[in-house]
């Protein structure tokens, strides 16, 4: 049974080091004429208000969004995601899902195919998400939803991959589902986002040391550490994530150091703030 809400985390710091990468990514795709097509395979509800009450927020968009949007002379890379964020603060008082953003920086002829699983997750998706035909919304698996759908029309496009890790099994196939899906759509840029837990390490170890392995070249990892990661019995909190990006844009990895050390310094609790920004394997 799935429990995960995001509404709960919407505008944590995970929120921001995964919806700045993606921002990037779909800022490049733009720059080309031909359209592309974004997959979200977990969506969930796509945009979130920013005036929940505490128990509803848990604090996390104050110790994410909020301390990003309150700072000053932020690198220049966060530019598209950052001046998003003001956007819709400002005007609506939301924070943008992943759904939201791809929304906003996609083109009239960009098509979005949307997934979600949860039963109460999937008619607020709808709901956000009406009246635009470049939208397609699906009440499936992510997973195999994404292996049936592509290799999309559009040749170019990304597949953003976001599971909420409630199920050991999501961890394997986050693993099997990157490198299936590589080798059906070659030309895909796909980017899975991992958390970073003290009690999941070995988890998170094992999906790395497999995309190692996997023969794909060029495999980033960008990973940003907010709290120093706890093991044994305390290692429950969220310590950092990371995105894993196959296939990422050129600039990508320059582009990613140049931001990351600004968001470790800001995020990081008692300066405990660092980043990671390695090759899983070597590019060719
Ligand atoms: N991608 C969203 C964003 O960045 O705004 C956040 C997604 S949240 C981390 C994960 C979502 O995946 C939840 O809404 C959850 O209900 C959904 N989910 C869990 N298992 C799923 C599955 N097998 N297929 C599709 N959605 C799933």
């Amino acid at each position: 049974m799935l429990s995960y809400r995001h509404a709960y985390h919407a505008g944590n710091h995970a929120d921001v080091l995964k919806h700045s990468i993606l921002s990037l990514i779909l800022s490049y795709l733009g720059l080309k004429k031909n359209p592309y097509t974004f997959f979200d395979t977990h969506a969930g509800q796509g945009r979130y208000r920013l005036d929940r009450t505490p128990e509803e927020d848990k604090g996390d968009s104050f110790s994410g969004i909020r301390k990003v949007l309150e700072s000053a002379n932020y690198p220049a890379q966060l530019n598209p995601y950052i001046t998003l964020c003001k956007n819709l603060a400002e005007k609506l008082f939301i924070y943008p899902g992943s759904p939201e953003v791809a929304r906003n920086l996609s083109r009239p002829d960009d098509t979005l195919i949307l997934m979600e699983l949860h039963p109460s997750e999937t008619p607020v998706l709808r709901a956000n998400f009406r009246n635009d035909k470049r939208i397609h919304i699906h009440h499936r698996d992510g997973f195999s939803g994404l292996a049936a759908l592509t290799p999309p029309q559009t040749v170019r496009g990304i597949a953003h991959i976001d599971p909420s890790y409630e199920t050991a099994d999501d961890w394997v196939q986050a693993a099997e589902t990157l490198v299936s899906v590589h080798k059906k759509w070659p030309q895909g840029i796909l980017a899975l986002w991992y958390p970073v837990v003290g009690r999941k390490l070995h988890e998170l170890n094992t999906l790395k040391q497999s995309l190692a392995s996997s023969r794909i070249p060029g495999i980033l990892d960008a990973e940003l550490l907010v709290t120093d990661v706890q093991s044994g019995p305390d290692g429950y909190g969220l310590s950092g994530s990371g995105m894993i990006i196959v296939n990422p844009p050129w600039t990508l990895h320059d582009d990613i150091a140049g931001f990351l050390p600004w968001l470790a310094s800001v995020l990081g609790e008692n300066g405990a703030g660092h980043w990671n920004l390695p090759w899983l394997s070597e590019p060719v």
